[in-house]
């Protein structure tokens, strides 16, 4: 990749002494989706929270439309465009739809409704239940609201961290639709998950973590191809 929009070189993320993240380095070109895939506790969480700005990493260096934001706190990335879906969701059950998409603005000191109108658009049933508490929707209406959230953001890349856990087949069919219709409306995404299969399916790029570390990379479609990979990281469908 000659220009990527994102680059992380020999990250390195601890928790006290636990070395959660062990020089990892993948880069991003601009436009595409790049996944970071592997098992329970591999460090995916990690790394896209110090890409972020969410942690502060021990060692390494990210830059981001080539600039070093390695020290740079989430709340200003998220100004620049860097902008993340969180795991778990992280809505606000007591607060209204409305005013949790709200707060994907707050950076900008305006209501943003604007965005918030174009984000109804797109999700019809956000703006049915608009002034509904974000806790009456369901657990996939609950990440569309945390997706559309960071949409609010007007994000150049977005980063997703397992979006599709604990949701029904039929449900992680339709997050898997939205995080396909945000790409190709030109913004580039960088998705964590244990569902290995389904986001290389889904992504240009792959990259898949053990105990800390890349210990492949490469097109999406070779790794699926690739027989020891599938087997060894991937696990049975
Ligand atoms: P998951 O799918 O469970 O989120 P993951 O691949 O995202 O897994 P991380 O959550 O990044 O992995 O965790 C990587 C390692 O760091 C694990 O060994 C985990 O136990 C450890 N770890 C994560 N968060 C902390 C923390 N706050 N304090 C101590 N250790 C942590």
């Amino acid at each position: 990749m000659s220009n990527p929009i994102l680059s992380v070189e020999d990250l390195r993320v601890s928790y006290g002494r636990v070395e959660a993240v062990r020089r990892v380095s993948f880069a991003v070109d601009q436009g595409s989706l790049v996944t970071l895939v592997g098992a329970n506790g591999a460090g995916k969480s990690s790394v896209i929270n110090a890409v972020s700005g969410i942690l502060r990493p021990a060692g390494g260096r990210i830059t981001f439309e080539g600039r070093d934001v390695t020290r740079t706190p989430a709340h200003k990335l998220v100004g620049r465009g860097l902008v993340q879906v969180p795991e778990g969701r992280q809505i606000l059950a007591t607060l209204t739809i409305e005013e949790n998409l709200r707060m994907g603005a707050w950076h900008t000191g305006g209501t943003a409704q604007r965005s918030i109108d174009a984000v109804y658009d797109r999700f019809p049933v956000l703006a049915e239940r608009r002034a509904l508490p974000a806790g009456a929707l369901s657990g996939g209406e609950q990440q569309m609201l945390a997706i559309a959230r960071a949409l609010v953001a007007a994000p150049t890349v977005m980063l997703m961290d397992e979006p599709s856990m604990g949701l029904a087949p039929k449900i992680v069919d339709e997050v898997f639709r939205v995080i396909g219709e945000i790409r190709a409306s030109g913004t580039t995404v960088v998705l964590v998950e244990q569902n290995a299969r389904r986001a290389l399916r889904a992504a240009d790029h792959g990259y898949v973590l053990q105990s800390g570390e890349v210990v492949h990379s490469g097109p999406a479609a070779g790794l699926l191809a690739d027989e020891r990979i599938v087997q060894a990281y991937l696990g049975v469908e």
